[in-house]
């Protein structure tokens, strides 16, 4: 592949890089970009957010890889990788619609109805309304077709029992995708149906959880005899692990492995700017080597997210190649983050007063929350058995409960 800008991608790029200039300020060299996580959305920078969003979706580059006929401008997987790269340069709001446009609004679209589709789409591309995933719970997360919160249907409506954790962004949301049990007696992928959930309705309770930056991004979510009109079903009772999937796939793609990557430049520039005896640490033999092994397990990370760009430009869905950069990726970015508060000395523990750190504590602040993304989207461990069995070929891990309905497989302490 020929990783230079066709003219047509060249055009494209400034296109998008004209409309960005007019409309938000670039970042300076070091700062960081918006919130990824939405820890930090108070009333102010959800106004913020919905309003660069409606701006976006005003001027056609709200989901540009979306269908025209629901608000997008229906661009290619490399037109997306050129906005989101050209986007990333400029200081914009908390990006609280990720998972409501990289996962929700792909999941409506390949599996909604036409009526489906014209209700939620149009508010969720215009940031109207937000959306969040409700899949993890605190039994089954890797072990996701393990959930057990239930849907018992009732007439017109199912009654939805159970709890969900890690919930980002549900505190400020207004919809979410939520896997539910809906037939016990099933195998544990078959008896499971998935839903659109009114985050306001009666019975939903939501309890933020304070992460170790003092953030408060996730949450716990419990549902008490939740009513959900079948109506706000996708797809068929008992489909619901099939349309996980591909909510699961958008997932992955999306995450990718740019953690890592893209941090490089500003451990070279810190590196410039930290003296140690009169002299820029960059200068010091062994700051150097490190630099040098950060600097090719970062090109090897940024290839490979090459591959799985080369994977959506012809038109498949991204194999192993994205498992191993996120793998890769988070585990480069977090050893880079402690190398560089290492290298700030004392200054590297100062968490609380970002102010008076390097780079305004952007170290610290990956340093904290790249633990978060070794776990989500799928564990370091559970991204290494795909990849022994999908590159290396290696046997399938045992499944003991393949073919079983669930609710005969064994869980929790023997009954006396
Ligand atoms: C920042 C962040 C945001 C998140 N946002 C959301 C969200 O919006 N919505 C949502 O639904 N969820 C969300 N999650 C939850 C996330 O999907 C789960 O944490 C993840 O799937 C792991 O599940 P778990 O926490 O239950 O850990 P477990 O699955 O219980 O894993 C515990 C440990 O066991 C290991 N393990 C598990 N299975 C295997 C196996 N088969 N082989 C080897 N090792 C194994 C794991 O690697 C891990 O080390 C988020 C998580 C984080 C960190």
């Amino acid at each position: 592949m020929d990783f230079n800008d066709t003219p047509e991608e060249a055009a494209f790029r400034a296109e998008a890089r004209a409309w960005l200039e007019a409309n938000a300020d670039p970042l300076e060299p070091g700062e960081a970009g918006g919130d990824l996580l939405g820890e930090r959305v108070d009333a102010a920078a959800l106004k913020a957010a919905k309003a660069w969003q409606k701006k976006k979706a005003d001027a056609g580059w709200a989901c540009i890889t979306w269908p025209k006929e629901y608000g997008g401008r229906a661009a290619t997987a490399i037109q997306s990788v050129i906005w989101n790269q050209e986007h990333a340069k400029f200081r914009t709001p908390a990006n609280i619609f990720s998972i409501g446009i990289g996962m929700c609004g792909p999941t409506v679209l390949a599996h909604g109805t036409p009526e489906q589709r014209e209700r939620w789409i149009p508010d969720l591309l215009s940031g109207e309304k937000v959306w969040c995933q409700l899949f993890s719970e605190p039994a089954a997360g890797s072990d996701l077709a393990g959930l057990r919160s239930t849907a018992v249907r009732d007439g017109d409506d199912w009654i939805v029992n159970g709890q969900k954790i890690w919930t980002t962004g549900a505190h400020f949301c207004d919809w979410g995708i939520i896997v539910v049990r809906s037939d016990p007696g099933a195998a544990k992928h078959a008896g499971l149906t998935y839903f659109v959930v009114d985050m306001h309705a009666p019975g939903v309770e939501i309890r933020p959880i304070t992460q170790i930056n003092g953030g408060k991004g996730f949450n716990e979510v419990f549902f008490t005899d939740v009513r959900i009109p079948d109506d706000q079903r996708l797809d068929a009772v008992g489909n619901g692990w099939r349309v996980a999937l591909t909510t699961l796939m958008n997932e992955r793609a999306s995450i990718g492995g740019s953690a890592g990557a893209s941090a490089i430049e500003d451990l070279f520039r810190l590196a410039r700017e930290i003296e140690v005896g009169g002299q820029p640490v960059i200068e010091d033999p062994a700051v150097r080597q490190k630099l040098a092994d950060f600097y090719v397990r970062s090109a090897g990370v940024k290839y490979t997210g090459l591959r799985t760009i080369t994977a959506l430009s012809k038109g498949t869905m991204p194999g192993p190649e994205a498992s191993l950069g996120k793998l890769i990726g988070a585990i480069l970015g977090q050893n880079m983050a402690a190398y560089a508060m290492e290298l700030q000395g004392v200054a590297g523990g100062i968490t609380s007063d970002p102010a008076t750190t390097p780079h305004q504590g952007a170290w610290q602040d990956r340093y904290l929350g790249l633990p978060g993304l070794r776990i989500a989207g799928g564990t370091d461990e559970i991204l290494r058995n795909i990849i022994a069995e999908r590159v290396l070929g290696l046997p399938p891990e045992a499944r003991v409960d393949k073919g079983v309905a669930f609710k005969d497989i064994p869980s929790g302490p023997p009954s006396a």
